[in-house]
């Protein structure tokens, strides 16, 4: 039984070690907001939201999600009695349209009081079998192509498994042909459009099935599916899906028409761990492969990604660095680490998230923060 007394939002600016640079420009204090749950009973579990501060990526921002939570979501949980996590998903989908990032961050932890409630690992009671989660890195947008060739090269020695790139029309053959030619025909390498070609510009995208990529992800539009399937009709490299497949239902239309044959599944992106689980159910049963992408969190998001990984459908590496690779200091304690061959542990021995959130430099942290009580 799951009763809330309050949840507490805040939002916190993270600094980043180095800026994280991408098309939509050069982010070097990441804002997130947390969430943290109390029961009747006076256990705690922490969330994070997933969403950016601008809707480049998805229509929702990281202040359109502070105010749905606040002004609809949050009061919608506070009034209720749930018998299990499921229950609050169901809620959550009938009652609230969209607004998916804002809605997992409550639905999230959630699954952590169960967890702890039935004193297993929130990876155990999703289903999760890993002890260890491969890891791969995403880079951001680099000067040159040198300097992308370097940092390639650096993130190998670093030991994670897969790099993925992002490309965009006219940044494409030439950066990542010289990228393979440096690395080899071994490293796995993978590219990620974030929708920025069309049907009509994606000849381009041919000429990327010489260099051996893993998958070519999100090539079109985030609104898209039917013109995925039929761009995947030209191309021998797999298309993956990451923007577009926001919800269960648009999973189903994936698999139906073909719109991809891999899956970058985040929890945060679908409304939370049920509909992620269910995503993750559909796609094993169609032989779709899954990896779990990242949007940049800290050490909190990070756990329930590492958890969602463990399950099997997951068999490629997840983009999962370590905490060192983004802050000087993470939120969580023991921070995130990766060892020389690209495995993050996935904490199975403890109930519940698996590490400690840090209250007091969550505090220092804190520039906004509302407390809603039932
Ligand atoms: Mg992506």
């Amino acid at each position: 039984m799951i009763r809330l007394e309050t949840i507490t939002l805040r939002e916190i600016r993270l600094p980043l070690r180095q800026p994280f640079v991408s098309s939509a420009g050069r982010v070097e204090v990441r804002r997130c907001v947390l969430t943290e749950l109390v029961t009747d009973r006076g256990v705690a579990a922490w969330g994070e939201c997933v969403a950016l501060e601008d809707p480049s990526y998805l229509p929702e921002t990281l202040d359109s999600a502070w105010h749905a939570l606040e002004r609809w979501i949050c009061p919608l949980l506070l009034g209720a009695r749930f018998q299990e996590p499921r229950e609050v998903s169901e809620l959550l989908e009938q009652k609230i349209r969209g607004n998916r990032m804002a809605r997992a961050a409550v639905e999230m932890p959630c699954w952590v009081l169960e967890a702890v409630d039935q004193e297993q690992s929130l990876a155990a009671l999703l289903g999760g079998e890993r002890s260890r989660v491969a890891t791969g890195v995403a880079l951001g947008l680099a000067g040159s192509v040198q300097e992308t060739v370097a940092r390639v090269q650096q993130a190998i020695a670093e030991g994670y498994q897969r790099i993925k790139l992002k490309i965009a029309p006219g940044m494409d053959f030439d950066l990542i042909s010289a990228v393979r030619r440096a690395v080899g025909p071994e490293v796995r390498l993978t590219v990620d459009a974030n929708g920025a070609y069309t049907l009509e510009s994606a000849a381009a995208l041919q000429r990327l099935d010489a260099l051996g990529l893993e998958m070519i992800e999100q090539p079109l539009s985030w609104e898209d599916l039917a013109c995925h399937a039929e761009l995947q009709g030209q191309l021998e490299t797999p298309l993956c899906l990451d923007e577009s497949v926001t919800s269960v239902e648009r999973a189903r239309r994936m698999v139906e028409l073909g719109s991809a044959t891999i899956l970058n599944l985040k929890a945060g992106r679908v409304g939370g761990l049920a509909p992620a689980v269910e995503i993750h159910d559909l796609c094993r049963k169609h032989g779709i492969p899954l990896w779990c992408g990242g949007m940049l969190e800290s050490g909190i998001g990070r756990a329930y990604n590492v958890a969602l990984a463990s399950l099997p459908g997951f068999t490629l590496p997840g983009d999962l660095s370590p905490s060192a690779r983004y802050w000087h200091r993470d939120v969580v304690t023991p921070p995130w680490t990766m060892d020389s061959e690209g495995w993050v542990q996935v904490p199975r021995h403890q109930p519940g998230l698996g590490v400690e959130v840090d209250r007091d430099y969550v505090e220092d942290l804190t520039t906004r923060k509302r407390v809603l009580r039932r």
